[in-house]
């Protein structure tokens, strides 16, 4: 059966990898919607490749660009936020949500009032509104699938498995480009080094996240949103060979580990044959040329983010709206050198502390309006935090 499938952020890391796959098997597959931002040629040139239907930049202003690049193909051009929501409207089976940031919400859970199956990797969704994005799945009868490589792990290691059995989830960290600096050389960290990811390929927010262990936090608040875990269950492990992605622990003592290669193909593979396994082009593991895997407790000094996480988890309601929020903004920050490396959690942290003693930030994510608005205070008040950095940017 030919399958319907849409692709949110397909000019990105994972959208390639995922255009990948399904160009591997162009019989098995009808491209509805293709989605991307700033790279109009990209997505105008993988529109024409895959016949898709429609193209959407989330970009309003590059509209014209984007007829001109598909003038000719058939293919429908459309532009800006409403246009993505109407693009995540149109049936399809199989939709892959990859924008980065809280930009992904939006489209997701429009996506899901159509009942599809939605393969997220855009873990802001889950980390910003995480219980409105699954209720709004459960009532349209929509699946979840995670795409995030240690979730999909999670995801694989609980499959047959009793959840009341689940003792503990553990995810792994590889501890990123600085895992083995000296603390004091942190503060020097330039953007560049930070981007340098000792194992995978991937954008370069998320590798920059993976350095401070914001993208480890957000993974801790996806895991307790996605699998309803409590948070003193969920532990991190640095593991820096990336082959082992996440533990489930069972109460009889058992751990079922699941290993890949640092290839998210694997995981985007893994959503897009879900229930089935399906042939996956990625590199087959030799454990004996390995020879050995190395785990250590990861360094809250060295990490804070990790710390933040765990009292955003315990806040709850809109607090993973405003730490998301403020983190994307610490991180803008921090690329356009305006603050060092480290400072990057003291702006969340202090945003957190003013944003909690104005009170509403434990409320539920009703809607989408409040999780909108939440996140623009945040934003907001990031940037009067940075301002208020002293030169140095520490
Ligand atoms: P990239 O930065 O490589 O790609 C992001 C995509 O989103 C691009 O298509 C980009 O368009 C588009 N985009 C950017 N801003 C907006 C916006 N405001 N509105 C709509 N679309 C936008 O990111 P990744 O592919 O690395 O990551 C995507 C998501 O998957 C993130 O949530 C990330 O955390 C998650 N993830 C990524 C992994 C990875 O290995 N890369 C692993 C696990 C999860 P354009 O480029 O044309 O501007």
């Amino acid at each position: 059966m030919v399958r319907r499938v849409t692709i949110f952020g397909a000019t990105g890391s994972i959208g390639q990898s995922t255009l990948d796959l399904i160009g591997r098997a162009p019989d098995r597959y009808r491209v509805v919607a293709l989605t991307g931002g700033a790279n109009v040629a990209r997505l105008a040139a993988d529109a024409r490749r895959t016949r898709a239907e429609i193209a959407v930049t989330a970009q309003e202003d590059r509209l014209d660009e984007l007829r001109d690049a598909l003038a000719g193909s058939g293919i429908a051009a459309a532009a800006g936020p409403a246009a993505l929501l109407e693009a995540a409207e149109r049936p399809a089976d199989w939709i892959m949500s990859a924008i980065v940031g809280a930009a992904g919400l939006a489209p997701g859970l429009a996506a899901l009032r159509q009942g599809t199956t939605l393969a997220l990797a855009n873990k802001e969704s889950l980390v910003t509104a995480g219980p409105l994005l699954m209720d709004t799945a459960r009532a349209h009868g929509a699946t979840v699938l995670p795409v995030d490589s240690e979730h999909s792990a999670v995801f694989q290691a609980l499959t047959g498995e009793d959840p009341g059995a689940v003792e503990r989830v553990i995810i792994t960290a590889s501890g990123g480009a600085f895992r083995d600096w000296p603390l004091e050389a942190l503060a020097g960290a330039t953007p560049e080094q930070a981007a340098c990811h000792p194992n995978w390929d991937m954008g370069q927010r998320i590798t920059i996240d993976s350095a401070s262990m914001f993208n480890k936090s957000l993974e801790l608040i996806e895991t307790k949103e996605f699998f309803g875990i409590s948070p003193d269950r969920i532990e991190v492990l640095v593991h820096p060979e990336s082959l082992v992605h996440a533990l489930v622990g069972y109460r009889d003592g058992g751990l079922m580990a699941h290993l890949g290669p640092p290839d998210m193909r694997h995981a985007i593979g893994y959503a897009l044959n879900w229930p089935e396994r399906g042939d996956v082009p990625v590199e087959r593991l030799d454990l004996a040329r390995i020879g050995s895997l190395t785990f250590r407790p990861p360094d809250e000094v060295r990490w804070p983010a990790l710390r933040l996480a765990r009292e955003v988890m315990q806040t709850g309601g809109l607090a993973g709206a405003a730490f998301n929020a403020a983190k994307e903004i610490a991180l803008d920050g921090f690329i356009a050198r305006r603050i060092g490396f480290q400072r990057m959690a003291g702006v969340v942290e202090e945003v957190l502390t003013r944003l909690s003693a104005d009170g509403g930030l434990g409320i539920a994510p009703f809607d989408l309006d409040n999780v909108a608005q939440m996140d623009h205070l945040a934003r907001v008040r990031a940037w009067e935090v940075i301002a208020g950095t002293d030169a140095r940017g520490t």
